[in-house]
């Protein structure tokens, strides 16, 4: 890793980028465009999209004045999908670089008529969006938009396929709190419904890259398919294991991401009962008893308390979710000026 930025020793404030759009001082070329997945992001630019956030963070806290990045560029936040956490995270860093943010109420516009999302980009495009943050239920949507668009587009979660942002900031927060800012050899748990999960995707590119020691973790039916993809290895090479058992999975771990049970992705006969699972995969403080002291607790909300993740634990010491959420808006923050920096 890149040492951290100095915090507060940087440039004159309102020279809080360079022109590339990224911390001053770095030298990775960001040739994105679009975020839409992390499997593009090589590890130089993983590094820069967190040193740009760490420098980034540094005017969420205060420390430097709003910047002037995207003064005159229009952010549309464009949610098919309930969201809140990250919308507003999307908005907040939009508004602390200047932009001129649009959201658009699903409900209630002419998507309600059944205009396509090609027309309804077209439209927001003709009303000055340059870059669109989307959430979709159908997973490559913000792909086929990507390909007419003439600005950027961020990938807000499409389906069940990728959620850049969210793992770019799971990462961040982990890295904070890892000994010497690496998770090499560091095992990292990703418990629960696995198969709807577009955070899981999206963390398992990042964080084998990071070098972590990944393990997927659900009854068998939640993590059905992704053992031929452990095996094949995350870019053809960097291996990671897919179980159903748990105590295994949990012994030792330094890390674990609990994930939501998506009732509105789940078809029939996947769970015999909310209660069956909380009860046989449910995070619980004598299950975390089985991981490394200090193990560190994650879950990207929203947060199903007493399913699959016990309150105590979603509030514990050891929990970073509240991190999480804080650290969002500084990578998104970074994505927006990355992404916008890059020409048409
Ligand atoms: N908020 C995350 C997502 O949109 C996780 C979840 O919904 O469970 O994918």
């Amino acid at each position: 890793m890149k040492p951290a930025l100095a915090m507060g020793a940087g440039p004159a404030p309102d020279a809080a980028l360079d022109a590339s759009g990224s911390a001053p001082g770095s030298t990775t070329a960001w040739p994105h465009r679009h975020l839409l997945d992390t499997d593009v992001l090589t590890w130089p630019q993983i590094e820069l999209v967190l040193d740009t956030a760490r420098h980034m963070a540094e005017i969420v806290a205060g420390e430097r004045p709003r910047s002037t990045a995207l003064r005159g560029v229009g952010v549309t936040n464009l949610f098919y999908e309930a969201s809140t956490r990250t919308r507003v995270s999307f908005e907040v860093a939009a508004r602390h670089l200047s932009a001129d943010v649009v959201n658009v109420a699903v409900s209630g516009s002419s998507i309600e008529k059944g205009e396509s999302l090609l027309d309804t980009m077209r439209t927001l495009e003709a009303l000055g969006a340059k870059v669109l943050v989307i959430r979709h239920a159908t997973s490559g949507a913000p792909y086929l938009v990507a390909r007419e668009f003439g600005g950027s587009v961020i990938n807000a979660g499409d389906g069940r396929h990728a959620h850049p942002t969210q793992a770019l900031l799971d990462l961040a927060t982990l890295l904070r709190h890892v000994p010497g800012r690496s998770l090499r050899g560091r095992k990292v748990v990703i418990l629960g419904d696995v198969l709807h999960s577009r955070v899981a995707r999206s963390n398992v590119w990042t964080l084998t890259a990071a070098g972590a020691d990944v393990w997927l973790c659900g009854p068998a039916t939640l993590v059905r398919g992704f053992e031929a993809w452990a095996a094949a290895g995350v870019g053809g090479e960097r291996r990671f294991t897919v179980t159903t058992d748990l105590e295994a999975a949990l012994r030792d771990a330094d890390a674990v991401m609990a994930l939501r049970i998506q009732k509105e992705r789940m078809a029939a006969g996947l769970l015999p009962s909310l209660h069956e699972y909380a009860a046989r995969f449910g995070l619980t403080r004598e299950r975390l008893a089985l991981a490394a002291e200090g193990c560190l607790v994650m879950h990207p909300g929203p947060m199903n308390e007493g399913i699959e993740i016990a309150s105590d634990v979603a509030n514990g010491p050891q929990s970073l979710v509240t991190e999480q959420v804080a650290t969002g808006v500084a990578i998104r923050m970074a994505v927006l000026s990355l992404v916008t920096s890059v020409a048409r």
